[in-house]
């Protein structure tokens, strides 16, 4: 699934491609595609408007469009957005096109078909309720200790949480939580002052990583020219199959189930026990 990283890469090489271009037309493959509002009312909205911008928050694209609305997108588990020429046949899997002028294409890729958008007039009443930006000023040592503290859940599912910290998933948290040696399922409140600082620099070193790497391929993600990310090969413990070592201790690294999450990391380096 796109994490932080990989919708961050999808932003920074899509923008030069669609800044100030027109909509000229929208092809649905698979009308589910589209969560708000109706398939009518999307056509009728978004044909004619210019796309102003883009940004990233969390895991969601926000398109401003000329008229005010947002288009927002969400990838979930298996999509990617391409870019292509009108002649360019579709990709496999493309459940939408959004044609733009000056013969422009984004094609929706989606083979699990989870992927959403949305056409709404304010970005938080979509984007409202998701945690801090990992990555912004705002987010420091102090700000991961207050959101911690007497939290009861396992510390990976917070991670997870996009109400605790947006744009973190199932491979970063894991990254993380290896990089700063705590175990997955140690409680939220359970972590000492110089956990807590060890993980938010994992947390921030981990994704400035992987965009560095244009994100990681493990799965069903490309950036938007069709080639893939590399941050995967970075990885020390996410989605390490069984048998693998840990890069740092030589331990088998382990699989456990996290609020049905497959958590990966090494029983030395990171002890259950702090
Ligand atoms: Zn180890």
């Amino acid at each position: 699934m796109p994490e932080l990283p990989e919708v961050e890469t999808i932003k920074n090489e899509l923008l030069p491609h669609i800044a100030g271009r027109r909509v000229d037309g929208v092809t649905l493959f698979w009308e589910g595609i589209v969560r708000q509002p109706s398939v009518e009312e999307f056509y009728s909205r978004l044909i004619g408007q210019r796309l102003s911008g883009l940004a990233r928050r969390g895991k969601y694209l926000i398109f401003s469009l000329s008229g005010g609305e947002v288009l927002i997108i969400h990838l979930r588990m298996t999509g990617s957005l391409l870019v292509g020429q009108d002649s360019a046949e579709p990709p496999k899997y493309t459940r939408a096109i959004i044609h733009l002028d000056k013969d422009t294409n984004i094609f929706f890729r989606d083979p699990r078909k989870f992927g959403v958008m949305r056409l709404v007039g304010d970005a938080d009443s979509v984007v409202g309720k998701l945690g801090p930006e990992p990555l912004e000023a705002g987010f420091t040592a102090q700000v991961l200790a207050k959101r911690l503290r007497q939290r009861t859940a396992p510390v990976k599912a917070l991670l997870c949480d996009q109400a605790f910290i947006a744009g973190v998933g199932n491979m970063y948290a894991d990254e993380a939580l290896f990089a700063a040696g705590i175990h997955p399922l140690r409680l939220g409140g359970s972590l000492s002052p110089i956990e807590v600082e060890h993980l938010h620099r994992a947390i921030q070193q981990k994704l400035w990583s992987a965009i560095s790497n244009k994100g990681a391929s493990v799965d069903t993600y490309f950036r938007p020219d069709g080639t893939l990310g590399t941050a995967h090969f970075q990885f020390q413990v996410a989605h390490r199959l069984g048998g693998e070592l840990c890069p740092v201790c030589g331990t088998p690294i382990e699989r456990i189930t996290v609020r049905n999450r497959g958590s990966y990391f090494c029983p030395r380096c990171q002890p259950e026990k702090a």
